[in-house]
């Protein structure tokens, strides 16, 4: 049976998704977990903006990559290294617990949001594991993790973790999705893998973003009241905000300041006179209640102002409002998005949307695919049948085409008159080909009769795909253009097809 080494700490949450995600599968057994400090200082920097920022946004990833497991925003990243010294010495006496005392570890940092270099908490999980409670740490377990650390900085891993390596020489680096870890564990060569998507629903949890510019401990207590509820965000700098709202923007913003009101009152503003955006509730945090800054909030166009004096169960309901106010508001401007013959998205979405996803793919270095579609013979459709019955057709295939398309992600828009287009973020040209055939296919199979037709007797659609990725330099109304030469190109090889 194959053998595997994992590089991996336990103060990072993709090493405890991955610890998670290999219990599930009943692969620990044939793990070596090699613990290593990935980032040796923590201790001095754990508290600064940067490292709670990286820390909350590592957690948002982790839950949308592998939305199976259980992961909570903690307060802050701990120092791991007496844990993972706790660890090893286990081993010694018993291998079975000392994997529980591991797991137990990554829960407590990972769920419960315990710091891990508390003796208190070690002590917990320690005697949670039916391990002697007093650990005296040698130079022999020392050895140990300093003989990992070596290993893993002097492996060909770009100091990433975690990693795994087999005895038949291969390896992972990073999270691998569900599917590749199971096949890395079959003897698949998985490293050539791009970031599998695929198979990870996009993250249930709505996002709220906390912006704050003083010390991340002051707003602590409503951080822990929201943590295991939503994905928190916390940007570092007033930069990483715009970048944040401009490209993903949360479903709710939270302002906390202890003196810089004017200041944030004048970024309230700001944010909410940009008309572009979806609408975004804004509410302020203060330590106490105070009717002048209240009022100033109001004015600055904030939706609640919340005083971290009231109970968590208030502050969670109010949250909670401002939630249900975020999806009314979305559902009306999601009316104004929707073409009123086709349901379907308008161009006016398309616009937007095709900006957004073209970020996004920048930023996440994946791929994006658009299709555009359209009916054959049409205008011969119209004269012989009657515009009524034109209409009718246009929503039969916009239908089609949208029960077709069955990705939360992938979505489809009218672009004009009888043309639509299919924008599939995380998706690549083999994959959109099977669709865009799917679609055509099922279009054809509707059997609306068109006499005028001289490719078939029924309306047909042809379809041109083109894709991006991240390494070309292209602009959105480029993969448009190349979408829409590659649609000419069916219509002129005969239309009823596919082309690229
Ligand atoms: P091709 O196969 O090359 O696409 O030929 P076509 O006839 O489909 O293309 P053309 O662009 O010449 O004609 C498009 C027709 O679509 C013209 C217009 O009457 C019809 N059309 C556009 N919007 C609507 C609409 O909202 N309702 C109806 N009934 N027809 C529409
Ligand atoms: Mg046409
Ligand atoms: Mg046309």
């Amino acid at each position: 049976m194959l053998q595997y080494t994992v590089y991996a700490d336990l103060n990072c949450p993709f090493c405890y998704a991955l610890h998670e995600q290999l219990a599930q599968f009943g692969l620990l057994q044939q793990v070596d977990w090699c613990l290593v400090e990935h980032a040796p200082d923590i201790a001095i920097y754990n508290k600064t903006a940067e490292s709670q920022a990286e820390l909350a946004s590592e957690v948002f990833v982790v839950r949308s990559r592998a939305p199976s497991i259980d992961v909570a925003l903690p307060k802050k990243r701990s120092d791991s290294r007496f844990a993972s010294l706790c660890v090893i010495q286990a081993a010694e006496i018993d291998q079975q617990k000392s994997i529980k005392l591991r797991h137990l570890l990554y829960r407590a940092l990972w769920v419960d949001g315990l710091d891990i270099s508390d003796i208190s908490v070690i002590y917990d999980c320690l005697v949670a594991a039916e391990l002697p409670a007093e650990v005296s740490i040698e130079e022999k377990q020392e050895d140990t993790l300093s003989l990992w650390q070596h290993n893993w900085e002097n492996g060909d891993f770009n100091l990433r973790i975690p990693v795994i390596c087999s005895s038949d020489g291969r390896t992972s680096l990073g999270l691998p999705s569900p599917d590749d870890l199971k096949a890395f564990f079959k003897g698949e060569d998985i490293s050539s893998h791009e970031l599998n998507m695929e198979s990870c629903p996009q993250p249930v949890q709505q996002t709220i973003a906390i912006y704050n510019d003083h010390k991340t401990e002051t707003i602590w207590p409503i951080i822990a009241t929201l943590r295991n509820d939503y994905n928190i965000l916390l940007p570092s700098s007033l930069n990483e905000l715009k970048t944040l709202l401009h490209e993903d923007p949360p479903a709710l913003l939270l302002l906390s300041t202890e003196q810089q009101w004017d200041e944030m009152f004048a970024l309230c503003k700001e944010i909410k006179s940009n008309p572009e955006e979806l609408p975004l509730p804004i509410a302020f945090i203060s330590q106490e209640t105070d009717d002048r800054l209240e009022l100033g909030a109001y004015n600055s166009g904030a939706s609640d102002f919340l005083t971290l004096n009231r109970a968590p169960s208030i502050l969670q309901s109010r949250i909670q409002l401002l939630m249900q106010m975020k999806h009314s508001q979305d559902q009306l401007a999601r009316s104004a998005r929707i073409d009123g013959l086709t349901q379907v998205n308008n161009r006016r979405e398309f616009e937007r949307s095709i900006e957004t996803e073209w970020r996004r793919a920048q930023r996440s270095k994946r791929k994006l695919v658009l299709i555009m579609l359209d009916i054959d013979h049409f205008k011969v459709f119209n004269d012989l049948y009657g515009h009524l019955a034109g209409d009718g057709c246009l929503r039969t295939v916009a239908q089609t085409i949208k029960s077709t398309v069955q990705r939360a992600e992938d979505s489809v828009y009218r672009y004009g008159g009888e043309e639509f287009a299919v924008i599939l973020p995380e998706s690549d040209l083999k994959g959109a080909q099977v669709l865009a055939e799917k679609i055509r296919t099922n279009v054809e199979a509707l059997q609306i009769k068109h006499d005028g037709s001289e490719s078939a007797e029924v309306v047909t659609v042809s379809l041109g795909i083109a894709s991006y990725s991240p390494s070309e330099e292209l602009c959105p109304n480029e993969l448009i253009e190349q979408a829409d030469q590659a649609l000419y190109k069916a219509k002129h090889q005969g239309r009823n097809q596919v082309a690229i």
